[in-house]
């Protein structure tokens, strides 16, 4: 197998799973206009894409998963941070909300993203203060997180 890299832009439109690069491209987004990485900004680690198979050719589609956080070091990507930061300007524009019912969604948010001891914990924290927000603010954090959890916490808090 060879490893092959993504490149990603920093909002997190994939752009390519089969990059040879090790480095961030000089690109923009055709989508957004945002820089493309192709790296871990913090550590530098690459992004890894698809696993090219040896001595074979494959003829379907090359896929790689999109990764919230880094392999290596652990900090969140581009879009990872900007989900989070979304979220917290979303809940701070809410004055019907308490601090207190802000501070358990985003406490919450991290370990919705990814599957942890603490996920099942974060979904309760989570519905307890969704149920708070205004109706406006719920569809604003419906769509921002709709395409980045997993099937089982979007059944889990947004069960209709
Ligand atoms: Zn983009
Ligand atoms: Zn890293």
């Amino acid at each position: 197998m060879t490893q092959r890299y993504q490149k990603i832009c920093k909002n997190g439109h994939q752009l390519s799973v089969t990059y040879r690069g090790t480095s961030d491209p000089t690109e923009f987004c055709p989508e957004c206009g945002k820089s493309v990485i192709s790296t871990c900004q913090f550590c530098h680690a690459p992004i890894e894409g698809w696993d090219e198979p040896d001595g074979i050719v494959y003829l379907g589609q090359r896929t790689a998963d999109r990764p919230n956080y880094c392999k290596k070091c652990g900090q969140p990507y581009p879009w990872t941070s900007l989900i989070i930061s979304t979220v917290i300007e979303l809940l701070d524009s809410d004055e019907e909300v308490s601090d207190q019912d802000k501070t358990l969604i985003k406490s919450a948010i991290p370990d919705l993203l990814v599957d942890t001891p603490q996920t099942k914990l974060a979904e309760a924290k989570f519905k307890k203060g969704f149920s708070k927000v205004s109706i406006l603010v719920k569809d604003s954090l419906y769509n921002l997180l709709v395409d980045v959890l997993s099937d089982t916490v979007k059944k889990s808090i947004f069960p209709n």
